[in-house]
């Protein structure tokens, strides 16, 4: 018997379907049925990491504690099955080649010819597996990105049909999310697009066991029957998934679909107890029924694509249903606030974050905008670049240090207040190159961080090759500004803080990667609660 049962998700008809809060929501229920479950994502593009990414290509990259950089759904299986992930739980196109291309580069293939089958996948079931053979789940779920169909899946889609095969009917199954779209003009769901995407994964020699469809409309019986009929699945093993009002409603509606229980019947795992969903009942009901509302200003230039910053706006969901507080993100484009138009964009908010990023474009934006807030006692909170820029705008304007800079942005500066780590200098290659993952932070007792967390000792998560330039420590605490929390090991500069602001923190590290819907982040919470007071003054 296997050691692990296997569930995986595939899509048809069109992307964007939400595979991703699908798999989250299913992985969600069997684990409040007390199953051990985690979700791996298998992406089929060639790059070996989306860490090289723009962010307008492919949203948020995703950062485990392990150091991985990985894709925005598996912020979605952290934030929803309160998990840690690693790199074993994301898997390209091109990690699979580059493996085997290693191996054959060994000479592990003993003078065989090396091809997609069996070498390529054999790889892709061999990443399946490890998770499963660990020991640590009952239960791996599979998330197989874009579509059937797409030449670049077609291996993956392979190695699915066989790891079926291999370890038998009832320890894995295939569940697939398709769209059944409404047309107005008809006045009628149709079934086709589902009826072909089946067919495409029957052509690749796969049945898929359950039909999760996307639907506008209810689905009515009859048409519920049909897709049973044509896509040979049993009328219970016909989900349906309307559109919901929040991400976080997905697991309710499964629920009420029995997603789950169809999933236990045919992996023939005991249905146990029903599942414990009180907390997420009530985190949805904190979410829905808020008693405060506030504004947030969320400065960065990748803002025509809110999924750039996923984390960031789920943080501020599960912190602002934490404080029964609706948190409205208003997305500014750094580009667009210079000194002329700081006040008119910002003065009506009631807190800002400036976002983390990567080259010049709109960091002068960015210094604008923190020395507005700064001024003004508006509360403001700065992530990775955010808090590099909340140092230069400290240094240019209370230390008057003129021209000072990070060296990311002005190798010339004289005042290189963030510079390179001394082991990046040597550094050319871009990917997974940077200061990746979790690291230690001390955090000084009677700091605002210090109060949010609770405790001295916390890990964060970092992605970033610039630091502040501690040369400059004495001068920035001597003016106001006071590094809170360090590394005890480096001494690197972890948080910064302006005592006598409302609320100015900075974070060299991304605390939103570790706020899940149980475990709303602390300094999202202090945040808030900051901005909440500060309103009501
Ligand atoms: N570009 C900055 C650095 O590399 C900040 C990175 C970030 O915001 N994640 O240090």
């Amino acid at each position: 018997m296997a050691s692990a049962k296997y569930i995986f998700v595939t899509g048809g008809v069109t992307s964007s379907l939400g595979k991703g809060i699908i798999a989250a929501s299913l992985g969600n229920l069997l684990q409040a049925r007390g199953y051990r479950v985690t979700i791996q994502k298998f992406d089929p593009y060639i790059n070996i990491d989306p860490g090289t990414l723009n962010p307008y290509e492919h949203g948020e990259c995703y950062v485990t504690e392990d150091g991985a950089e990985t894709d925005l759904d598996l912020g979605h299986y952290e934030r929803f099955l309160n998990i840690q992930t690693s790199q074993a739980n994301n898997v390209t196109t091109g990690r699979i080649y580059n493996n085997v291309i290693t191996k054959e580069r060994r000479g592990d293939y003993l003078g065989k010819t090396v091809q997609v089958i069996p070498h390529i996948t054999d790889e892709i079931k061999h990443n399946v597996y490890r998770l499963g053979e660990t020991g640590n789940y009952d239960i791996v779920i599979t998330e197989i990105g874009g579509c059937v169909g797409d030449i670049e899946s077609l291996p993956f889609i392979e190695a699915v049909r066989q790891a079926k095969f291999e370890v038998g009917e009832s320890n894995c199954i295939v569940v697939h999310l398709t769209l059944v779209p409404y047309l107005k003009a008809a006045k009628e769901l149709k079934t086709k697009p589902t009826q072909h995407s089946v067919k495409q994964l029957l052509e690749a020699g796969i049945q898929p066991d359950i039909l999760v469809c996307r639907a506008e409309k209810s689905i009515p019986n009859d048409i519920r029957k049909k897709l049973a009929l044509f896509c040979n699945v049993q009328l219970n093993s016909v989900i349906e998934a309307l559109d919901a009002e929040t991400i976080y409603d997905v697991p309710l509606h499964m629920r009420k679909e029995k997603l789950d229980e169809r999933v236990l019947t045919k992996l023939r795992l005991p249905h146990k107890e029903q599942p414990n969903i009180d907390d997420w009942r009530e985190f949805l009901g904190r979410l829905k029924n808020p008693t405060n509302e506030v504004t947030i200003g969320l400065v960065g230039k990748y803002v025509e694509l809110p999924d750039a910053y996923k984390s960031i706006a789920e943080a501020f969901i599960h912190a602002g249903a934490h404080l029964e507080c609706k948190v409205n993100i208003q997305w500014i484009s750094s580009e667009t606030i210079n000194a002329k138009s700081a006040r008119r964009s910002l003065s009506d908010l009631d807190g800002v974050l400036v976002a983390p990023g990567f080259g010049e474009r709109g960091i002068e934006g960015k210094i604008e905008t923190i020395k507005y807030v700064r001024e003004n006692n508006i509360p403001f909170f700065g992530i990775c670049l955010g808090m590099q820029c909340a140092v230069v705008e400290f240094a240019r304007n209370v230390l008057n240090l003129e021209g000072a800079a990070s060296t990311e942005l002005n190798k010339e500066t004289q005042h290189p207040v963030i510079d390179l780590m001394e082991d990046q200098k040597s550094i050319e290659d871009y990917g997974g190159t940077m200061r990746l993952g979790a690291y230690d932070c001390k955090l000084a007792k009677g700091s605002k961080a210090y109060s949010a967390y609770g405790k001295a000792k916390i890990q964060e998560r970092h992605r970033h090759r610039y630091e502040f330039n501690n040369n400059y420590l004495k001068d920035f605490e001597n003016a106001g500004m006071k590094a809170v929390g360090l590394n005890p090991d480096s001494g690197l500069v972890e948080i910064v803080e302006i005592p006598e602001h409302p609320y100015f923190v900075g974070t060299q590290f991304h605390p939103e990667l570790k706020s899940t819907v149980m475990n709303p982040h602390p300094i999202f919470v202090s945040f808030i609660s900051a901005v909440v007071k500060n309103q009501r003054k």
